[in-house]
């Protein structure tokens, strides 16, 4: 039986496995964890919207039907193209007809003093709860200043801010500590949510300032201290809480596996998902720069990585049947940001029709439950969490008393955080 080697095991790694997996193909997907994270849903983690565990779904439950998948914890810490092989932190090495890199991003500090040292970046249910952790332990602590320092204003740094200014916002309204706190959201270009339209800047913009943070447009951050946020204009922002959402680069096995590595230290991908002289690898989601029908370079998008993940998984099988592979076809959903609790906005499909609030919510949501239906299958428990969190204020609630509402899944294998 043909053997496939599937180097992470997120939104793209998932989607490929899952194909192959009901086509009898042998499968082996290594991941350093063993459970799929859902990254859109992080910052309602690190925010105390939602525990960890139930973005987090173990591998052993998505595939307890497919014997034919062999899952493994382990961390890669090498990967050979030419070779198909796979070295993992305990020294195995494991080789395959095909390899398919789907080993995801990681935050890009673009040099930036301190930032790696002291600031959070947002990639994994880990990052999350370190952050809600801290966040918790400074709302308890006495001293030092509570303000949050949200770097970057693209959707992840939007929805971020947005999260955070409502969740002080409820503090104050229980005259909580935490109340007394700001969120900044500090972005190099003078437009949030750069890749939207002209419209969606300005209601980016104007939510963020309804929910209540402070923005810092036009500017960047020079250094980051344990305490302070230096910026390029020579202001500094005092915060023991820098979230970085300043953008992303492949992650870092991507590099040394024997192709030249493009912008963002992704790999390029050709038409079909292989890569340049390497046919039998195939780079797909986050980790890829894929071209689309256009050759323009498709971005990092969880609907990318789902759809060239199943891309590749259906080239393979064209390969082992011996016909041609065909090009990636991506179908464009839109783009569409949260900037918090009834504040949504969508450019919907290829060509972008505009919606916003409880409309453009109905759309993200279409859009996550698709996302999320690769790995759960009880998508209408996910709905109905979601609506309630569209509707209802729970952030300081949770923050003070107790336990957030949960997504009722069902699992009864629990992942390993
Ligand atoms: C905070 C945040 C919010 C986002 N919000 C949205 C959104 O609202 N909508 C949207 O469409 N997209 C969103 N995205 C982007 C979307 O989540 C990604 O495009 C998608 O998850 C990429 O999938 P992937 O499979 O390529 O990578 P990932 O989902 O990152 O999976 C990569 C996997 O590889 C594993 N891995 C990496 N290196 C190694 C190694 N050396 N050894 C073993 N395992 C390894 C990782 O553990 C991980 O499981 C968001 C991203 C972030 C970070």
């Amino acid at each position: 039986m043909t053997h496939v080697l599937i180097a992470g095991a997120g939104l793209a790694g998932v989607a490929c496995a899952y194909e192959l997996a009901k086509h009898h193909v042998d499968v082996t997907l290594i991941d350093r964890n063993d459970y799929h994270q859902f990254q859109p849903l992080l910052y309602q983690v690190a925010t105390s919207q939602l525990p960890a565990q139930d973005i987090a779904r173990p591998l052993a439950a998505i595939f307890a039907k497919h014997p034919n998948v062999r899952v493994v914890q382990s961390e890669i810490t090498d990967l050979d193209f030419a070779t198909r092989t796979a070295v993992t932190a305990d020294g195995t090495s494991t080789s395959a007809d095909y390899l398919v890199l789907a080993a995801g991003a990681r935050a890009n500090y673009f040099g930036t003093s301190g930032a790696p040292e002291h600031s959070f970046p947002l990639y994994s249910v880990v990052d999350a709860e370190r952050l809600r952790l801290h966040v918790r332990s400074m709302l308890e602590s006495s001293g030092g200043p509570l303000d949050v320092v949200v770097v970057g204003g693209g959707p992840t740094g939007v929805e971020t801010a947005g999260a955070f200014a409502e969740l002080f916002a409820a503090l104050r309204t229980m005259k909580h500590r935490g109340g007394d706190a700001d969120v900044y959201l500090v972005n190099h270009g003078k437009d949030l949510l750069a890749p939207f339209s002209e419209r969606s800047h300005k209601y980016a913009h104007d939510k963020l300032l309804a929910h209540g943070a402070k923005l810092k447009l036009g500017v960047g951050v020079s250094r980051i201290e344990p305490d302070v946020v230096h910026l390029s204009d020579g202001t500094t922002l005092a915060t023991r809480t820098a979230v970085w959402a300043g953008g992303e680069s492949a992650s870092e096995v991507a590099s040394g596996c024997g192709a030249a590595p493009g912008r963002g230290g992704r790999i390029d991908a050709t038409a079909d998902l292989t890569v340049e002289n390497f046919p039998a690898v195939y780079a797909v989601g986050d980790v890829a720069n894929i071209p689309d029908a256009d050759g323009k370079t498709l971005p990092q998008l969880g609907s990318v990585a789902q759809q060239s993940g199943l891309w590749a998984a259906h080239n393979i099988r064209r390969d082992i049947a011996g016909h041609d592979r065909k090009p990636f076809h991506y179908k464009d959903k839109g783009i569409m940001a949260m900037i918090g609790r009834g504040a949504a906005i969508a450019e919907v499909g290829a060509h972008r029709h505009q919606v916003e609030g409880p409309l453009a919510y109905a759309a993200w949501l279409g859009v996550h439950a698709a996302l999320l239906s690769g790995a759960h299958s009880k998508i209408d428990a996910f709905m109905s969490w979601a609506w309630d969190y569209f509707d209802r204020d729970h952030a300081a609630i949770v923050e003070c008393h107790g336990e957030p509402k949960r997504i009722a899944w069902g699992d009864e294998v629990k992942p390993t955080i």
